[in-house]
């Protein structure tokens, strides 16, 4: 059986985060043997919040998706090039309406909903784990808050397909045990795991977990409880930012998966959605 190589979060130097030009992800891809690119490019009106982190944060939204969509002529039947989008949830309304508005304008193949901050404050930076006395915060209370916003970005107004990498707090938190179980937060991670289900939406295996114990987000335990509820559609990225980390760790999730009883993988493009055998 010829098997499929799928990877469709990544990044290129369209994003505020990575230097490496998308026509050398993509020749670099290929040489890989990638079946499935998805260029998701980041949309951060979720960390915007006054004209210099603007400018910062920013993507030249225009040249993406013109340069973006020629590559993906360039590569038709070689390599099937999906031009998508990562949106950064944001509970704000301004942010929604400009997501909304990106959508109407140039339609992307598909969208990765995910969470990176709360109130424009990226987990990345850290500053979520502590008080502004500088105390760390429990857990509970920065997963919980965490969570509620997962919950809340299901509900977003504008189109998406992917729910991206949940349990991103975990890569960057200060606890011994960083995973968010369901031993801790059963009812919420069942609500957001029924939710995704319900609503058709793809769950997505990112395995950009460099500093974790794990090959992947979300953890098995989350895998395996979205499996029981019913939950079969996986995406998998492994949210490169340079050519290096195309398809890592695909071989570790894709096992994992077929361990729990998944038989394929979901890509979504324009709508339809597509299942790769594994
Ligand atoms: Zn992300
Ligand atoms: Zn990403």
């Amino acid at each position: 059986m010829k098997r499929f190589l799928t990877d469709i979060h990544l990044h290129s130097a369209f994003s505020f985060d990575s230097e490496t030009p998308l026509d050398k992800m993509l020749s670099a891809a290929q040489k890989k043997g990638v079946d499935f690119y998805g260029a998701s490019e980041h949309f951060n009106y979720d960390l915007i919040k006054d004209e210099k982190t603007a400018v910062e944060f920013g993507i030249d939204e225009e040249a993406y998706f013109h340069t973006a969509r020629h590559l993906q002529e360039d590569y038709a039947g070689c390599m099937n090039v999906l031009v998508g989008a990562e949106f950064g949830f944001s509970d704000d309304k301004k942010a929604q309406e400009n997501y909304c508005a990106i959508y109407e304008n140039y339609r992307p193949d598909y969208v990765i909903n995910s969470i990176h901050s709360i109130k424009g404050n990226d987990y990345y930076y850290k500053r979520l784990f502590f008080t502004e006395q500088g105390k760390q915060r429990a857990k509970k209370e920065v997963y919980g808050e965490y969570l509620r916003l997962l919950r809340q970005s299901l509900d977003a107004p504008y189109p998406y397909d992917i729910v991206g990498h949940i349990e991103y707090p975990t890569r960057y938190a200060p606890y011994d045990d960083v995973q968010i179980t369901q031993e801790e937060f059963g009812a919420q991670i069942d609500d957001i795991l029924k939710t995704i289900i319900q609503k058709n939406k793809i769950l997505e295996v990112n395995s950009s977990s460099s500093g974790l114990k794990q090959d992947f987000l979300p953890s098995e335990e989350w895998l395996k409880r979205y499996y029981a509820l019913g939950g079969r559609q996986i995406s998998f990225g492994s949210d490169a930012h340079d050519e290096t980390r195309i398809l890592d760790k695909w071989e570790k999730a894709v096992e994992a998966l077929k361990k729990i009883g998944f038989t394929y993988l979901t890509v979504p493009d324009r709508g339809e959605y597509i299942k790769i055998e594994i």
